[in-house]
């Protein structure tokens, strides 16, 4: 079974679009969060999402969105689009936000958005985050989104040791399990913070254990016009362009 793994789309229909198109034939989606929040879709994604079957978890935006969270929680420029995001959604795209669970287990996978740990907020950036996390969980991966940054961290069971890495781009790698356990997270859709501004995104191999990290270039202006239309923050728009 051939599965794409995504996270933090932010509501940017050109750069799921992009991610779409170029994955290729795919069984099966697996949304790790932040559907929406940021961007001028957050409608079409969900619906675009909806398209194929998917299994998928809520992010931080997903719940400030709806109330579950504080939104003085996020900083302004987040709080201000994730108020304009709640105008917009349509009475089916809140019942599907509402649907999202906080963490899911699917085989040897744990999904969550920030962390095992903290699933809505934490952010997993370094290898001593990623250390405590791994005590956190019990199946062999977890994957996991909101730092819109690709990387994987690896635990060996033996020596208790973390170390993070990243794959080159389109090359399938395999993971070893007997030893080793992961926290993998494939970057960002539609809100890319590496410096890199394309769309990033992961597929996996689920029998083979075997992944493939990969970027695709989108439209970036055409979501920034949409924005622009939209009166979002300014710095939301910028920042595409910058990847960061
Ligand atoms: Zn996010």
């Amino acid at each position: 079974m051939r599965i794409l793994i995504l996270s933090d789309v932010h509501a940017n229909l050109a750069a799921l679009e992009a991610v779409l198109q170029d994955a290729g034939n795919f069984d099966m989606i697996w949304s790790l969060g932040d559907i929406v929040g940021y961007g001028p879709d957050p409608n079409a994604c969900i619906t675009r999402l909806n398209d194929f079957e998917h299994l998928a978890i809520a992010g931080n935006h997903d719940w400030g969105v709806l109330g579950k969270i504080d939104l003085a929680d996020f900083n302004p420029d987040a709080r201000q689009a994730n108020l304009w995001t709640r105008e917009q959604l349509t009475p089916q795209s809140f019942a599907y936000l509402q649907s999202l669970p906080e963490k899911l287990i699917q085989g040897d996978f744990t999904l969550a958005h920030g962390s095992p740990r903290h699933p809505i907020w934490e952010y997993i950036l370094h290898e001593s985050i990623a250390k405590i996390n791994f005590t956190h969980f019990e199946t062999t991966f977890c994957l996991v989104g909101h730092t819109h940054v690709p990387i994987i961290f690896q635990y060996d069971t033996e020596t208790s040791r973390c170390l993070a890495a990243m794959p080159p781009e389109r090359e399938p790698f395999q993971l070893e399990t007997n030893r080793y356990r992961y926290i993998i997270n494939p970057g960002g859709v539609g809100q890319p913070r590496d410096g890199d501004p394309r769309a990033a995104y992961m597929l996996l191999d689920l029998e083979e254990k075997v992944f493939e990290y990969r970027r695709v270039s989108y439209d970036i202006a055409a979501t920034q016009k949409k924005m622009r239309a939209a009166g979002l923050p300014f710095r939301l728009i910028a920042r595409l362009e910058l990847g960061w």
